[in-house]
């Protein structure tokens, strides 16, 4: 029986991890064990500095923003992700949250810290994004989205480093990275998953990963 449901679920594109996403105790927990790491990281080192000299950097998709009933429509209906069909999901604004993001907000605003989402949501998507940030009455001071072909992260984390992030926002130091894929982190690539343990120190110290098994960069790996 439970056997059978396994493999019901299994069939469709991506349900076995969206199930997780959605129901496990173990993905709320995950979430909120990182985010709590990462508010203390940043409370300890963070709270004396002047306020809105800093700034916590966070990924959306998947990090601050749940968009797991969009995989779950998709996984429903035989199909997986489509320009077109993400589009139409995020002008539905009906994304929630991830579990501890608004703890984590919350915090590093009554800290002092600035909060800047870097997104690789395009352009013409970024109104929608901060509406349905909005409309959740999230915290957050910018939102970074992809301008061009590029979904390189690096050029918009230095924006918001060297003061260019918004005409109201100072350069900034960056107390923490949060994001669910390695991508969301300076110089994070894939080919962490084989460099030596020492090339991941920052990860629980300035950087924090949310799980994710529905999608990411990971997917293009070898199977090794
Ligand atoms: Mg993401």
């Amino acid at each position: 029986m439970l056997l059978a449901a396994w493999g019901c679920a299994h069939a469709r594109p991506g349900a076995l991890a969206i199930h997780w996403v959605r129901s496990s105790a173990e993905y709320r927990a995950l979430c909120l064990q990182t985010y709590a790491a990462a508010g203390r990281a940043v409370e300890s080192g963070f709270a004396a500095r002047p306020p809105r000299s800093w700034a916590v950097i966070l990924d959306a998709d998947e990090t601050v923003l749940d968009n797991s009933l969009y995989q779950k429509e998709r996984s429903l209906a035989g199909r997986g992700f489509s320009p077109e069909s993400w589009a139409a999901w995020v002008k539905r604004r009906e994304a929630h949250e991830i579990p501890g993001a608004r703890g984590f907000l919350e915090r590093v605003r009554t800290l002092g810290g600035v909060v800047a989402i870097v997104t690789n949501r395009t352009a013409a998507l970024c109104d929608d994004t901060r509406a349905n940030l909005a409309q959740l009455a999230l915290p957050f001071d910018v939102v970074l989205c992809q301008t061009g072909e590029s979904s390189d992260k690096q050029s918009r984390f230095r924006d918001v480093a060297e003061g260019r992030a918004a005409a109201d926002l100072p350069a900034l130091e960056i107390a923490a990275w949060v994001g669910d894929n390695v991508r969301d982190f300076p110089d994070g690539s894939q080919a962490l998953r084989s460099a030596p343990e020492a090339d991941l120190a920052r990860f629980g110290a300035r950087a924090f990963v949310l799980p994710n098994p529905m999608y990411g960069s990971w997917e293009k790996n070898p199977d090794d």
